[in-house]
């Protein structure tokens, strides 16, 4: 299958799975485009995706140029020297971990006369390898950025899961985050903006979106298996 037809088929899963967690539910699909060129890209856009996802910046600044009108979304890991490259680049940035990093994006928009939204990164499993604050660490930098970062909007939580090999099993990971997403979708301030939760990816999606993920991150099952070899 072509990156349209794949399009069209996680389209059609992701509305299905959307809708066991609640009747209304909508999705955003999110591509995502690491190792990708900005053809197959463009292709993409084409076929109706008008939301990419890199994790890394400097990829981000190599494609941007040839890149057709689509909303970025940067969703790895983001080091603070780096965030000057991308501040008046991305919309949406979903890794945001540490009071530290979210003090040089509000310090960086400012400079670019911009409010950047953003979303906290939360490693619900723990896991050592994966970025993000724990659970219980996620309230205290949540409030510490609306205190202390008048140019950041906090616009909701990013999970990511262990990989199983039944994405059933990771629910609770899922779980976990929504219920912090709706804690915290409670709060009143004026740039708390709660509106995604970004979970789920090409062998998870489905198991987010039944946990309430209203944002996917989709690379492999849209433009096939990543060869590394390529960047
Ligand atoms: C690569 C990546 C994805 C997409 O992964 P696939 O398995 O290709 O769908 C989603 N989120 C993040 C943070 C990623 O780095």
């Amino acid at each position: 299958m072509g990156i349209k037809e794949n399009i069209q088929s996680i389209e059609a899963r992701k509305e299905a799975a959307a809708r066991e967690f609640a009747p209304e539910q909508e999705a955003l699909l999110v591509a995502v485009t690491k190792t990708r060129t900005p053809e197959e890209i463009n292709e993409a856009i084409r076929a109706g995706v008008t939301d990419i996802g890199e994790n890394k910046v400097q990829e981000i600044m190599a494609k941007y140029d040839q890149i057709d009108p689509v909303r970025w979304h940067l969703i790895g890991h983001l080091q603070t020297n780096k965030v000057k490259y991308i501040i008046d680049k991305v919309d949406l940035i979903h890794s945001v971990d540490s009071l530290k990093l979210a003090a040089e994006i509000d310090r960086r928009a400012a400079q670019h006369g911009k409010v950047m939204d953003i979303l906290i990164q939360v490693n619900t499993a723990n896991e050592e390898s994966k970025s993000g604050v724990s659970s219980g660490e996620a309230e205290e930098l949540f409030l510490g950025i609306l205190e202390n970062c008048p140019n950041i909007r906090v616009c909701g939580i990013m999970c990511m899961a262990p990989v199983a090999e039944d994405p059933e099993d990771v629910r609770p990971f899922f779980h976990e985050a929504r219920e912090l997403y709706d804690k915290f979708s409670q709060v009143k301030h004026e740039r708390a903006a709660f509106r995604w939760l970004s979970m789920g990816m090409s062998h998870d999606f489905e198991a987010a979106l039944k946990e309430g993920a209203n944002l996917i991150r989709v690379g492999s099952a849209i433009f096939g298996e990543r060869d590394y070899g390529n960047i």
